[in-house]
């Protein structure tokens, strides 16, 4: 490993950043001696925008140590063989070709025996986006089947999805500095956001309330004005509690969560279903859900009808599978768990889900703009 006795000695120096999934691609300047990265320093020179504190040094100590790792004893340079038991750590070192062969005789024989749907392909965690480009040419052309890597890494976000109908939401992470509320829920930022974690603080400082619900307390928590500690498992009771608070209460801008959300979509009372297409019409497509007319801006990305009231009540009347409610109005068949429920079978105190769901902005918050 050449990093410190040539560090001062390079001969380029040339633009980089380190894992392309990487939450922040920070800007890095390479420092090459004869092609290898002898050393690396965070940019410094982010655009500041007026009235938020700058990104600057977008960076954090993982990625100053990359080069590291990049030239380090625990990297595999060339390919190795199993010779002994699973788990005995015994391997031997092979060419590539060999290694090839054996992987390209693996996938005829899986393909001979089974047809290509037999084989699976996970990229695993480290990947990130470069791999998957190769990845998905060559599981494509042999018709087999790829895991989808952001889901094996917990980094999909199914709910935001499909609430919002978009995968990600929010700006850029400098707008955290104008939140009035920040709620985290399972994160420790502190340590997993290292280059965006000071918009934490400063929103703070600025008079945002930041909320962090986790099991555990974690570095991050001391930054917070409120920490919820939660028994795994138990978020749906928690998240349920608030809803409940929120309704009753009313504290929803129901405005917001008409235009941005699958709320206003018509909900089927015999099953709690969204009402499609192919519940009305013979033929009808199972991806076209029906909303109350009026007030919708919508941003999903499938067909969405508008019904109006009269339709929809003059279908009420006539068959049961077309007995629908607005999911503003949406009841669930049972009440969601009160504060005092999710409290009592997850040792939380009864006011902790309460004092989450009030801090949430408010139509009255909202009013005062
Ligand atoms: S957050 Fe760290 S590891 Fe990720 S790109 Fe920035 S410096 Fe590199």
């Amino acid at each position: 490993m050449r990093v410190t006795p040539t560090r001062w000695a390079w001969d380029r120096v040339t633009w980089s950043s380190h894992c392309g999934n990487c939450i922040a691609n920070c800007a890095y300047r390479l420092y090459l001696d004869d092609g290898r990265v002898v050393y690396e320093e965070v940019s410094g020179d982010m655009p500041a925008y007026d009235g938020v504190p700058d990104m600057n040094p977008l960076g954090c100590q993982k990625g100053a140590a990359w080069q590291a790792q990049l030239d380090g004893g625990d990297r595999l340079h060339h390919p190795l063989r199993r010779v002994g038991e699973r788990g005995s750590g015994e391997w031997e070192r092979i060419g590539w070709d060999d290694a090839f062969n054996t992987i390209a005789d693996a996938v005829i024989d899986a393909i001979e025996a089974e047809g290509p749907n037999s084989i699976m392909v996970d990229e695993g965690a480290e990947g990130g986006l470069l791999t998957s480009l190769a990845k998905g040419r060559f599981v494509n052309s042999l018709d087999a089947i790829a895991l989808d890597s952001n889901a094996t890494v917990s980094d999909i976000h199914l709910g935001q999805w499909m609430t919002f109908g978009t995968l990600l939401g929010g700006s850029s992470a400098d707008d955290t500095f104008h939140s009035d509320v920040i709620l985290i829920w399972n994160a420790n930022p502190a340590f997993t956001r290292i280059p965006y974690f000071h918009y934490l603080p400063e929103a703070r400082y600025r008079g945002a309330h930041v909320v962090l619900i986790a099991p555990d307390y974690s570095p991050s928590a001391m930054h917070c004005d409120q920490f919820v500690s939660v028994v795994p498992g138990s978020d749906a009771a928690l998240g349920l509690a608030m809803a409940q608070v929120i309704l009753d209460e009313n504290l929803a801008d129901l405005d917001f969560v008409r235009s941005q959300t699958d709320l206003p979509l018509l909900v089927k009372v015999g099953d709690g279903h969204f009402l499609r297409e192919s519940d009305m019409q013979e033929g009808g497509r199972d991806d076209r859900f029906y909303a109350w007319a009026g007030g919708l801006r919508s941003r999903w990305t499938r067909p969405v009808s508008r019904v109006s009231d009269r339709t929809a009540r003059s279908h009420s009347t006539s068959t049961e599978a077309a007995r629908w409610i607005s999911s503003t109005a949406r009841v669930p068949r049972s009440r969601p768990p009160s504060p005092c429920y999710a409290s009592a079978s997850r040792a939380m105190h009864p006011r902790a889900p309460r004092r989450s769901a009030e801090c949430t902005p408010t139509r009255s918050d909202r009013s005062r703009g």
